[in-house]
């Protein structure tokens, strides 16, 4: 009996309450309490410094008041569309660490709109001093100066004095920049400064692009590196071999098989000339130290690496002071870890959700690495290797 009355009585309650709500139409239609946050974005398109040539594969992020993220990735193009909160915002574009080029601006995103940003506003600035060491082929200098960025020429003799090299962030080695003088091609043992400079270059956070030949640096010999284990190089033997035995020919659908490199220029297969004999074959390698970016049947022609650090290197700071107030995090928070470098004003609230000092992989202080057996020189014949040499410099 008692549960009957029960019964009746919540009937009639419902009832009677919804003859009174009946009334009232705007109760009737509401939602569950849950209201869909409000939407802004930005469009945009990055570009190298001169303006012309699109970036793909570049961060685009920014933050709401309490400190979330909101970030996405330019494709091929160039092109972006950042969706965030409405209200005032600061954007930032980033590419590799966020530490060698990077810009921001501010932009103000109504409610339910989108905004296009000026391209003026969207161009990748120069922060890394950049230096290259002359080759006798290759010509990266030509490419890092078509897309808007200026570079100084240093010798091989430079790249003893560790007080020059610490001035830059990056320096590209081109192929044959070892037969340049006398030093060092004839006695490679005396070259131990330069391996010795390279290592602690790159323990600080520099770093290096070496194309072909020049892997010598990397793995010993003199103009060339012949064999596994030979004398020299700045890097332990078990790393890497390369051995000079690559004929004249042209492979054909080589595989770009790092995702972040195919999906910022747009492919992922491309043909790759070698113009001349005797290049550099990567014979052997550490693959948990190197992460392979472009192969072919199962040999790497393009791999590069953010492990290096020699424990007996000594602690020196190199590059822009325009970074010395900057700091390179993991940002974790909303899932996806993102490596990003930010004002040290900004680190309290980062540390405070959960990320950490340093990039998301790799080892912490370190710079990076990469090695093409290819060739970078801009006039010959470098076809669809252009934007991978593109990606190369604005990722270093
Ligand atoms: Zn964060």
């Amino acid at each position: 009996m008692k549960k009957i009355s029960y019964l009746f009585m919540t009937c009639a309650l419902l009832f009677l309450y919804s003859c009174i709500r009946t009334e009232d139409n705007s109760v009737l239609v509401s939602h569950p309490v849950e209201v869909e946050a409000k939407k802004a974005s930005v469009t945009g398109k990055v570009f190298s410094k001169n303006g012309i040539q699109p970036v793909g594969g570049a961060l685009i992020f920014t933050f709401d008041a309490q400190h979330k993220m909101y970030f996405t990735h330019s494709d091929a193009q160039g092109d972006f569309t950042l969706e965030t909160v409405p209200g005032s915002h600061t954007v930032y574009i980033q590419t590799g660490d966020g530490t060698n080029f990077r810009t921001e601006f501010n932009i103000n995103l109504p409610e339910g709109q989108n905004v296009t940003a000026d391209a003026s506003l969207t161009k990748l600035n120069q922060i890394a001093n950049m230096a290259y060491v002359k080759g006798s082929y290759d010509e990266i200098e030509d490419i890092v100066q078509n897309l808007g960025y200026t570079i100084t020429e240093i010798d091989y003799d430079d790249l003893k004095n560790m007080n020059t090299i610490a001035l830059y962030d990056i320096i590209f080695l081109n192929c044959g920049s070892r037969t340049q003088t006398n030093s060092g091609t004839s006695t490679p043992n005396s070259d131990t400064m330069i391996y010795d400079n390279l290592a602690t270059f790159v323990t600080n956070g520099g770093s290096i692009y070496a194309s072909d030949w020049d892997v010598a640096y990397l793995t010993g010999g003199q103009s060339n590196s012949n064999g596994c284990n030979i004398p020299g190089g700045f890097l332990p033997d078990p790393l890497l071999c390369s051995t000079n035995n690559g004929s004249a020919t042209t492979y054909s659908n080589a595989d770009v098989t790092n995702v972040n490199l195919a999906n910022a220029i747009g492919f992922n297969t491309l043909d790759i000339q070698y113009d001349l004999g005797a290049w550099q074959r990567i014979t052997a390698y550490e693959p948990t130290f190197w992460d392979v970016m472009v192969q072919y049947n199962n040999e790497a022609l393009m791999i590069r690496s953010n492990n290096f650090q020699n424990p007996t290197s000594p602690t020196l700071t190199v590059g822009n002071p325009a970074n010395n107030n900057m700091v390179t995090i993991c940002h974790v928070a909303g899932g996806t870890p993102v490596t990003i470098t930010i004002n040290q004003n900004a680190l309290p609230a980062h540390v405070g959700h959960g990320d950490s000092l340093g990039p998301c992989s790799g080892t912490s202080a370190s710079g990076t690495i990469f090695y093409t057996t290819f060739h970078n020189h801009a006039s010959g014949n470098i076809g669809n290797t252009a934007p991978i040499l593109q990606y190369v410099i604005l990722n270093l």
